[in-house]
């Protein structure tokens, strides 16, 4: 580790760092736990140790420091996520912090692409509040947006011109940046290269997406241009190497913090949609830009929160998107509640029209997901023919199926059944049947480590002065008599951290899943042991080791007897009194040098 990213490691608490990810909540002295990032969990078994400043996962079995959490959960490699840290700690980067030369140029450019973001985020915002604007805050104002509202989600207008923020832009980056960002389009030329760049944007209302930390990586576009000219109504930005549609949730780094405490997020399907609750004191609001949710965007969300309320448009193209949406987060083990909102409206629209107070009442009515959906399944299949029953039957069968947890799913069923009125037993046993149908995932995983494993580790990772006695006691028995240690699983990390010197015992132990053992060990109490807990588990630990070496031996020796080898008996008996004799001076510990 550089020197650099030494000290951003000694001036960063991982504590802060993780909690701008997920939620924490305080579990000891020295710890805080919360829902792994990493794995899917209803109960928290993801650690983080205040003072050692590592993190774990009981779960999954993750460890590691700050930088590692942050490149996990980042997805970069360890340089950017010194970069990352050091700049969450407001800690300057030194001019060069890069493994490589792609590393380097990569980071160059994505860093290039950020500022052309900004600067264009800025120049639409100035293009809004010029002359040009007028008819898009006209538009705005018509939808009920105020200035500060323009102001607080830094919306824009790209005025009707094929050049205006390319020429804004020239002075700031090369050709080839300028392209990359996505911001520009360019008509492929006769001979097969790409023509002149020209603005992609134009004559439309500007609404900036930005990432987790409120960067702006993408522009979403909606036209004023009415008739043949004005092409589809919303364009997003091309995917770059900011942006990845599928990856970003608009709103996320405003609402982040309100989800957290509401311990829900409302999920809406437009940006006006979101910007317009938001704006309305719903702070929690988040927006999937009007198509369906993808994997990356559920675990984005999961690092917030497991609870959703969605309210989607109720028209078909909605409830299409609705539903798949909904299936992936019941899939994802979500609780989701629906809500419906009266005469068919949109959220933007209901708010404005009826009021914030209508709104918070249309959240507080909304239904769970199976209330929902039996509700839907009645609706569209009314009556109480078998056959109507059937179908009803038949609409919810893929939906109870979806959900993660057996409780879940034979509630779901045992409802149905009794909404929908089904007294056929035939029936009933198709709805059992789907209940019984997923197979539960096991989420914790035990403990592979032994009391003494425990013991050891932690007297082995001491670092204060004042327990060194204990943690030179541990040192001295790994390294002068490993035969004592060797068949333990966490052997390996035993011989590192007793080598280890004064070096931070997270770092003494290089292998991954060893350090998983030890973070394992660590986050189980808070006081290091005393030099005689130390002793007598490496006493206990001997004499078990003992012990099945004695009764090796005395299979061998049966084994000699059986075979006429009388020879190996006299020595394996030997073997076997000198055995014995130690165990029985075992019960006096060992004086310490
Ligand atoms: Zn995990």
């Amino acid at each position: 580790m550089s020197d650099f990213a030494q000290s951003v490691k000694q001036q960063a608490d991982i504590v802060k760092i993780v909690e701008g990810y997920i939620r924490l909540r305080k579990a000891g002295a020295q710890n805080y736990s919360g829902l792994c990032p990493f794995h899917k969990e209803k109960s928290p078994s993801f650690s983080v140790h205040a003072v050692r400043q590592f993190y774990h996962c009981f779960g999954c079995g993750v460890s590691g420091d700050v930088f590692s959490f942050v490149g996990k959960i980042e997805n970069v490699g360890f340089p950017e996520a010194v970069r990352i840290v050091a700049q969450k700690c407001g800690i300057p980067l030194p001019k060069r912090e890069y493994s490589s030369a792609e590393e380097a140029a990569e980071a160059r450019l994505r860093g290039r692409l950020l500022e052309l973001h900004e600067a264009a985020a800025a120049w639409f915002e100035e293009q809004l509040r010029g002359p040009e604007g007028a008819v898009a805050r006209e538009y705005l104002a018509g939808r009920g947006m105020t200035p500060e509202g323009m102001k607080a989600f830094r919306i824009g207008y790209a005025p009707d011109s094929f050049k205006a923020l390319r020429e804004r832009l020239s002075t700031m980056a090369d050709e080839a940046t300028l392209r990359a960002s996505g911001l520009f389009s360019s008509k492929e030329q006769g001979d097969g290269t790409p023509g002149p760049l020209y603005d992609r944007f134009r004559k439309r209302v500007m609404f900036p997406i930005c990432n987790e930390s409120g960067r702006v990586i993408a522009f979403t576009a909606r036209t004023l241009e009415t008739g043949e000219k004005a092409g589809p109504k919303y364009i997003n930005s091309p995917e770059t190497p900011l942006y990845q549609k599928g990856q970003v949730l608009f709103n996320l780094d405003k609402a982040k913090t309100a989800i957290r405490k509401m311990e829900f997020a409302l999920l809406v399907e437009g940006q006006m949609d979101c910007i317009s609750v938001y704006l309305r004191g719903i702070q929690n609001v988040i927006a999937t830009s009007g198509t369906a949710f993808t994997e990356q965007q559920v675990a984005l969300l999961r690092r917030h929160t497991g609870n959703v309320a969605v309210n989607f448009d109720p028209d078909a193209a909605g409830a299409n998107a609705a539903e798949k949406s909904i299936a992936l987060l019941t899939e994802e083990g979500f609780a989701i509640k629906i809500v419906t909102l009266e005469d068919g409206l949109d959220p933007d629209r209901f708010i404005r029209e009826r009021g914030v107070e209508a709104y918070m009442g249309a959240l507080r009515a909304a239904r769970r997901q199976a209330d929902y959906l039996i509700e839907r399944a009645r609706g569209m299949f009314p009556g109480a023919s078998a056959e109507q029953k059937v179908k009803a039957m038949n609409y919810l069968l893929p939906h109870i199926r979806r959900l993660p947890e057996k409780l879940a799913r034979d509630q779901f069923a045992h409802d149905a059944a009794q909404k929908l009125g089904i007294d056929s037993a035939v029936l009933r046993e198709e709805l059992r049947q789907a209940a019984l149908k997923r197979r539960d995932h096991v989420e914790v995983r035990t403990s592979g480590l032994t009391e003494v494993e425990r013991v050891l580790l932690r007297a082995l990772a001491i670092t204060d002065p004042e327990h060194e006695d204990a943690r030179r006691a541990a040192a001295d028995a790994v390294a002068r008599q490993p035969q004592w240690f060797e068949r333990l699983g966490t052997f390996a990390a035993l011989q590192a951290l007793a080598r280890r010197g004064a070096r931070d015992p997270m770092e003494a132990v290089e292998d991954e899943a060893q350090r998983a053992l030890l973070a394992e060990a660590l986050l189980a109490e808070t006081e290091p042991p005393s030099a005689s807990t130390v002793v007598g588990s490496i006493v206990s630990l001997q004499r078990r080791e003992m012990e099945s070496r004695l009764r090796e031996v005395r299979d061998e020796i049966a084994e000699a007897e059986r075979k006429g080898d009388f020879g190996a008996v006299a020595q394996l008996t030997q073997q076997k009194l000198q055995l014995d004799r130690a165990l029985r001076q075992l019960h006096v510990p060992p004086a310490r040098q």
